[in-house]
């Protein structure tokens, strides 16, 4: 992985400069990792966000064709708000944010999905991914300063703007702690940083991009309380104003968010909020129960594990 670093940073390097509008760091990743069969369309338009609301129409998709990860998947996400995925492993929840994402396509037939009521299919890449922040699980940080990995998300952001978004994703502290402070190099060959504190970092990198949309895929990993606690509040900052997607874990998101959806064999078994959820008895009550009575910290995560 070290040796991918380098001339990753070059690319980054390259990329900037070609394209400021496609700054982000996690689809140069997904590049390189990933066969990509997406093309813009001919007449394919710039999407202009106003709102920001999404919408899964009768989704169906295969990576295979053979085996089905989603099957008429319908929902929304209303202007602003918070929709939590949950849902045991090889449920759909990753699959949810890739088509979002547009990493794939769907076909005719495959359902639609819109933001803003327009068919993502229609409108260019770059355009799409400029409106979409993404916090993933484990996010890289080049080999480089801390700020230079936290200004990323903006072309030319200045060093209040960096402080601002430091402090915001509760990582100024930190970082004024570190010994050349925000010039200090992070990475394989620098500090490292723990996978509570390289979140925080992505979360800045988003604020500064500062896109309509959110999809974030929080760590399964527990952390202690006190990274649990910044980490909630550098999300709050992130999400206030924004529509969000996220692959949820953790106690604090599942239960502020407007909608949970929970997930099995590809659908939507189960909608609502966590109250109304829970009050249902259904299979997210069921896997709750599971969850406290295995959780020694009061299940300030849930871990949903694929049943034998
Ligand atoms: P996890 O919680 O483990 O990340 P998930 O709910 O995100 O799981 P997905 O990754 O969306 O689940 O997977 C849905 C289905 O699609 C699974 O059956 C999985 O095996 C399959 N799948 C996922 N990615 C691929 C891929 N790249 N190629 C083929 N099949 C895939």
């Amino acid at each position: 992985l070290a040796q991918l670093y380098g001339p990753l940073n070059m690319l980054g390097y390259i990329y900037r400069s070609v394209n400021q509008s496609l700054v982000d760091t996690e689809k140069l990743l997904k590049l390189l990792n990933e066969p990509t069969d997406v093309n813009d369309k001919p007449d394919a338009e710039d999407l202009i966000v106003e709102d920001g609301e999404i919408e899964f129409d009768n989704v169906t998709f295969s990576y295979d064709g053979r085996t089905t990860a989603l099957n008429g998947v319908s929902f929304k996400v209303p202007k602003r708000s918070t929709v939590a995925l949950v849902g045991e492993s090889g449920s759909g929840k990753s699959t949810i944010l890739r088509l979002l994402y547009r990493f794939y396509d769907l076909k005719e037939g495959e359902g639609r999905i819109l933001i803003d009521g327009k068919d993502i299919r229609d409108v260019t890449q770059a355009s799409l991914r400029k409106a979409i922040g993404v916090v993933p699980q484990d996010p890289v940080l080049f080999n480089a300063s801390i700020g230079y990995n936290i200004g990323y998300g903006k072309f030319g952001s200045s060093a209040e703007e960096i402080e601002n978004a430091a402090r915001a994703a509760q990582m100024h502290e930190r970082i004024t702690g570190f010994p050349d402070g925000y010039d200090t190099k992070v990475g394989e060959r620098g500090v490292r940083l723990s996978g509570g504190e390289k979140q925080r970092v992505a979360i800045a990198r988003t604020l500064l991009k500062n896109p309509p949309v959110l999809l974030l895929d929080e760590a399964t990993s527990a952390l202690d309380t006190s990274t649990e606690k910044d980490i909630q509040k550098a999300l709050q900052h992130l999400m206030e104003g924004r529509s969000s997607l996220s692959i949820a874990h953790r106690l604090s998101t599942i239960r502020s968010a407007d909608l949970i959806l929970v997930l099995k064999d590809g659908q939507i078994v189960e909608q609502g909020s966590f109250t109304e959820l829970l009050a249902r008895a259904g299979p997210f009550a069921t896997m709750w129960a599971d969850q406290v009575s295995s959780s020694e910290d009061g299940a300030s995560s849930i871990q949903v594990k694929k049943e034998p």
